[in-house]
């Protein structure tokens, strides 16, 4: 039996900053489809992955798939090639990321932001671009903010936004790190109710850096612990919040928690 190719195939992948190694050799597969939140303390290289899987940093040593595709070298008679920019930008489209900072075009309307990239980069035309940000719009619950600007928005309604605009290039995986993390507290729940519609409701393959704990339990098929740039632990929601194996992750759900 052969299972299917993963979406994300991460191989041994290390990552140093001068002296500072962030990531020890990493592993990972995710399949089409799944939900994997990662957890772990500050540090850890949580978003230094992320980074990396949309092509924002070079790797020190190994290697990603998207879909079958390495990202960052190819085997060209025998030899190692490094991926030209060209390449790297195919690559990238596969992937869609949301910042802790939403990063909206401050000079342009709700509507803009999203119509941008599909426009500029797919070469969609205007009129279908502006199809999909109304429905990108309406799932994230601001189809009446399509003409505002984003100083008039809240924190929740403008990373409502940058949720909606990277998945209108229709990316096969979403990175979300840490989205909720600079939000004042009562305007996480507004984008949580987002990201657990994308992840109960759709098909897209989701890697979310996330401290909501409570709620990487309710979505996620598979939880990922890092800490010192390895994943210690690796499982279901029940086995890593109410069965850890390993010292440091129940440490740290203690002091999370
Ligand atoms: P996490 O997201 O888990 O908090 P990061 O991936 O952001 O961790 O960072 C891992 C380590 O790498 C930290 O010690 C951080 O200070 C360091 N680091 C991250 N980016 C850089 C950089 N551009 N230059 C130097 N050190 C960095
Ligand atoms: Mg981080």
């Amino acid at each position: 039996m052969t299972s299917a190719q993963p979406i994300v195939r991460v191989r041994e992948l290390t990552k140093r900053y001068g002296d500072l190694t962030v990531l020890r050799g990493l592993d990972i597969d995710i399949q089409a489809g799944e939900k994997v939140a990662i957890i772990g303390p500050s540090g850890s290289g949580k978003s230094t992955l992320l980074r990396m899987l949309m092509t924002l940093e070079e790797p020190d040593g190994g290697e990603i798939w998207i879909d079958g595709t390495p990202m960052w070298s190819y085997e060209q008679n025998g030899a190692r090639v490094a991926a030209s920019e060209t390449h790297l930008r195919q690559v990238r489209e596969k992937l869609g990321m949301v910042f802790q900072h939403f990063n909206l075009f401050p000079h342009m309307t709700v509507q803009q932001n999203i119509t941008l990239a599909p426009q500029l980069v797919r070469g969609e035309n205007g009129g279908a671009a502006t199809e999909t940000a109304k429905r990108l719009l309406d799932m994230v619950g601001l189809a009446d903010k399509a003409n505002a600007y984003p100083a008039k928005l809240s924190g929740g309604q403008k990373q409502r936004v940058a949720i909606a605009r990277a998945m209108a290039m229709s990316p096969q995986v979403m990175l979300f790190d840490e989205v909720t993390s600079a939000l004042d507290p009562e305007l996480v729940h507004e984008v949580l109710m987002v990201l657990r519609k994308l992840a109960l409701e759709t098909d897209m393959t989701m890697l979310l850096v996330t401290h909501e704990m409570a709620f990487a339990r309710e979505i996620a098929d598979r939880v990922l612990f890092f800490d010192q740039g390895r994943i210690l632990e690796s499982g279901s929601p029940d086995e890593i919040f109410t069965s850890p194996r390993e010292a440091r992750t129940q440490q740290f759900l203690h002091t999370v928690l």
